[in-house]
């Protein structure tokens, strides 16, 4: 394997604090001391001008295949990661069949392995079938590499079931994930209740939907000992919760999506579930204010992109029947960057770690850094150069983006996975 040398970018590694100009030199795979004169073959990168940031992870990834390869494979899910500049994954398991077995772990990381570009790590079902009802084997899951554990689509629905979950994923030492909603209060809403719904007149997410689950599940980890992470946080009443017990010392973390951070209900059209369509739904603009204060100030530690292909088909079925979800890979690097470290609401640094050293803490996993003797995880970004959101162009196969035509600054010239360059502009 050839060197590389990443050459006089701002290094920005929230891991050792360190913000400076600095060349990066990988070989073998990892991070080194550059050598005062270069291995013949080395590759250079030019970063002046640019961002030198540890490869960023994606806690929350739908990679669709099995079973909906029209909407994303898992080859296509990692080249869309890779652009966008993550290097490490975590897998959904709501494909079909549901990723609920060590047989089914072990096809997606052959897949991953097939794909050759970012490290997909998975999170199996809590429960068998995700149905809700008996919980899986996670002993044997954890054994075939689990990194947590959720039935996101949908929470668990009986707290009994959830309890022993998270009991024995304790022991595991896994976190149990949560896409927290209530099915029976959710009923057939497609967005958030309140006056932008009234208007529409859609039916309604009532706001409770979320905010009573995440008060069930944070009693549980009070009661288990268990980690219990809620995913795809969204109402400030939810932050809350959370805030109030994180300063209680219960293990409970929460991430949030880009889209929650940029855009609220009041910018929902009923004519386009394939931008405005998701779950859970844009909250106020109280919320999304809640969520951008949390994400500044720790509370919430990690972004996560919740990236849910659709096909054009599916998402053309009207706003009523048309499937939740909308993609994220590819802009979440520009939507966050531009939402909140442009417009001055959190610090370079802090909104790295947000990406790096916050998901791999809830992971259990080593700080990414780019110190001398880590894994060459690095990903260059341009954040002064404005740049306009065209689907057409993107590596994932689907097109349910919001931010179709947004101009951003923020993105990600060249991801490096394991010291090979995964994606380069
Ligand atoms: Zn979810």
């Amino acid at each position: 394997m050839n060197a590389l040398l990443i050459q006089a970018g701002r290094v920005v590694d929230p891991a050792t604090g360190r913000d400076e100009t600095a060349d990066v030199f990988v070989t073998d795979g990892r991070v080194q001391d550059r050598p005062p004169s270069l291995p013949p073959g080395t590759r250079v990168i030019d970063a002046h001008n640019r961002v030198v940031v540890p490869g960023f992870i994606d806690l929350h990834v739908h990679l669709r295949e099995p079973g909906n390869e029209a909407s994303e494979t898992v080859l296509t899910g990692c080249r869309a990661a890779a652009r966008g500049g993550f290097t490490t994954i975590v897998a959904m398991p709501n494909t079909k069949p549901p990723l609920d077995s060590p047989a089914e772990l072990r096809q997606l990381d052959q897949r991953a392995i097939g794909a050759a570009a970012v490290r997909v790590l998975a999170a199996p079902c809590i429960t068998r079938g995700r149905a809700g009802i008996e919980v899986a084997d996670l002993e044997a899951l954890a054994e075939a590499g689990a990194v947590a554990f959720t039935d996101d689509g949908a929470t668990v629905p009986d707290a009994d079931v959830m309890a022993a979950a998270m009991r024995r994923s304790a022991l595991l030492n896994r976190l149990v994930m949560d896409h927290a909603l209530d099915a029976g209060l959710a009923g057939q809403g497609v967005m958030h209740e309140g006056e932008w719904s009234r208007h529409f007149g859609l039916p309604g997410i009532p706001a409770a939907a979320e905010h009573l689950i995440v008060a069930r599940n944070i009693r549980l980890a009070e009661q288990t000992g268990c980690a219990v992470h809620i995913q795809h946080v969204s109402i400030a009443e939810s932050v809350r919760l959370i805030r109030e017990a994180r300063r209680r010392s219960v293990p409970v973390s929460a991430e949030v999506t880009p889209h929650h951070l940029a855009l609220t209900d009041s910018d929902v059209r009923p004519d386009d579930p394939r931008r405005f369509k998701m779950s859970p739904p844009l909250g106020s603009l109280a919320d999304c204010l809640a969520l951008r204060e949390a994400v500044a100030d720790g509370t919430i530690e990690a972004f996560a992109t919740d990236h849910a292909p659709h096909t054009a088909e599916s998402k053309a079925r009207g706003f009523l029947a048309a499937p939740f979800g909308v993609i994220g890979l590819e802009t979440a690097v520009g939507v966050t960057y531009t939402t909140l470290v442009l417009h001055g609401l959190m610090p370079l640094l802090d909104w790295v770690a947000r990406w790096t050293t916050g998901p791999a803490r809830l992971l259990g996993r080593a700080a990414p850094t780019l110190a001398p003797g880590a894994v060459a995880d690095i990903t260059v970004l341009d954040v002064d150069n404005e740049w306009s959101v065209a689907p057409a162009g993107f590596a994932s196969k689907s097109r349910n983006t919001p931010f179709d035509g947004w101009l951003l600054q923020g993105r990600a010239v060249c991801t490096v996975c394991d010291g090979r360059i995964v994606w380069t502009e």
